[in-house]
């Protein structure tokens, strides 16, 4: 049974999964990918893009079931979906440009054949995703998969199975032919079955220690995975930036979700100038957040046990010296945290190394942007990031060591299909999203036809003495020049 974490009120009731349902389920979508697979990518295009309708125009129902199940607020859910109902049409529409078979050039020295390129479907695809974005995040690689030409296995997390599961049922409401999108529900176990149960391809999102499990499990049968896991994004702000801008974006950035957002803003780094005026205005926007069940800006933490990683992140920074300018020691009251803003934080500390997961921002001061760019790249972590600021903000956004950087804005990157997405180091690899997220899910499939003879015999036994001495000037005449 799945509950709300505000009120404790059911929010569906799913069947867990033993290891030989999940081996059945992967099998049976074999077969359904088959199928899909032979459909087209016209074909697909069109039930992925009824699907889409469909979702737009369920949307407020999938919003209270988003808001129900994970606690997060009505609106915050609405913008969710509508980001995710982006991504499926996108995919849906470019499938076949970005993978579709087509020839590209081929060079001089292998002018007597043509090369054609296309990207095949894997097959079965397992998603595993986490319960804070349960619409976005799993078909971020769901929708990319399928229209690919792959059949889905999804573990939903077991904090929100209930979307995950109406997420399939529509889908099948437009797809009833075969299981081409299905779920299996449980624990990590579930999800560790899932790795070991023969999918083709595994694209996991979630913790970066959960990520290493499933790596591990994948490894045994060389089954390939993507990696979207943790961050602690950086905001740097730099001293020509529109504060009332960065505030907003911050505040935003950092709290939305309750915090409990990969790429949400988690520590900032303004310069010493603008520093105390910004975390002014940083301190009156949060400070008139509402918090609450119904209604309010900011919902309760999902995961009970987060409750105790907010509350020591906020000790410990307090502890070494950090200073709360909003909300604190207090701030934790269960299943709720109210926004909290600590200043002067050591870069040691757990609340600027950790991911918090949390309504709770590390503002930091620091010399000028090179400073912040050092800082913002000391840790394993490299998701997101956001930068304010006018003529080195770009410049500034390149040297980040993350996979996107939202320029005057904060995570806008996410809802932008046609970029990709996903992280460095310790947050991950592959992409989801853009044609980068298509390919993820292809094969390349390269084929080389013979369009004419060979003027220069390489590829066989047949070539005589002469014909590598041939091949030996006609090396040295390509690419012997210097440049
Ligand atoms: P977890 O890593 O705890 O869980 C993610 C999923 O993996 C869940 O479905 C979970 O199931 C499942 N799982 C748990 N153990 C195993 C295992 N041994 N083998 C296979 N699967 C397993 O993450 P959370 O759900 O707590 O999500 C929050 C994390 O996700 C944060 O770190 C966040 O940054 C990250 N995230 C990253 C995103 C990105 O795009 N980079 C986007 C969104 C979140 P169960 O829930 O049943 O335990």
């Amino acid at each position: 049974m799945s509950t709300s974490p505000a009120t404790g009120v059911e929010a569906g009731r799913l069947p867990v999964a033993a290891p030989a349902d999940v081996e059945r389920t992967v099998e049976r979508a074999r077969e359904a990918g088959r199928w899909w697979a032979g459909l087209g990518f016209t074909a697909r295009r069109e039930r992925l893009l009824r699907w889409r309708s469909l979702l737009a125009g369920r949307i407020e129902e999938l919003a209270e079931l988003v808001h129900t199940e994970g606690g997060k607020p009505v609106a915050d859910a609405v913008v969710e979906i509508l980001t995710a109902i982006e991504h499926v049409d996108w995919a849906a529409r470019n499938a076949r440009r970005v993978l579709g078979p087509r020839r590209v050039r081929s060079r001089l020295i292998v002018v007597e054949f043509s090369a054609h390129l296309e990207y095949q479907p894997y097959g079965v695809v397992g998603v595993i995703g986490p319960w804070n974005y349960p619409v976005h995040t799993p078909l971020g690689s769901a929708a990319y998969a399928l229209a690919a030409g792959n059949a889905v296995v999804f573990k939903p997390s077991e904090y929100t199975p209930a979307v995950g599961q109406w997420l399939v049922d529509t889908f099948t409401e437009v797809v009833p032919e075969q299981p081409v999108f299905t779920t299996v529900h449980g624990l990590g176990d579930v999800g560790a079955a899932l790795c070991r149960s023969g999918v083709d391809k595994l694209a996991f999102t979630g913790s970066t220690a959960t990520a290493k499990k499933v790596m591990a499990a994948c490894a045994e049968s060389l089954t390939p995975v993507l990696v979207e896991a943790g961050g602690k994004d950086a905001m740097i702000v730099d001293s020509d930036a529109d504060l009332d801008a960065a505030a907003e974006a911050c505040v935003w950035g950092g709290l939305t979700n309750a915090g409990q957002t990969c790429i949400g803003i988690e520590r900032v780094y303004a310069v010493e100038p603008v520093f105390d005026a910004f975390v002014a205005k940083v301190v009156e926007r949060a400070g008139r957040l509402t918090v609450g069940a119904e209604g309010a800006d900011i919902g309760p933490i999902t995961m009970p046990r987060q409750l105790d990683v907010i509350r020591r992140h906020i000790d410990d920074a307090l502890a070494r010296g950090g200073r709360a300018v909003l909300g604190g020691a207090d701030a934790v009251r269960p299943p709720y945290v109210h926004p909290t803003v600590l200043v002067d934080v050591p870069e040691d500390a757990d609340a600027v190394r950790q991911e918090t997961f949390g309504p709770t921002l590390t503002v930091n001061r620091v010399r000028d942007a090179d400073e912040a760019v050092t800082r913002a790249n000391a840790l394993p972590y490299g998701l997101g990031g956001s930068v304010f600021g006018r003529r080195r903000a770009v410049a500034v956004a390149r040297r980040l060591r993350a996979g996107m950087v939202a320029v005057n804005s904060a995570l806008t990157f996410a809802g932008m299909s046609t970029l990709p997405f996903g992280g460095v180091g310790e947050s991950g690899f592959g992409r989801i999203h853009g044609e980068d997220g298509l390919r993820e899910f292809g094969r390349a499939k390269a084929v080389t036809r013979r369009r004419g003879p060979s003027l220069l015999p390489a590829a066989t036994f047949e070539r005589t003495p002469a014909d590598v001495a041939r091949l030996v000037r006609a090396t040295k005449l390509l690419y012997g020049r210097r440049r």
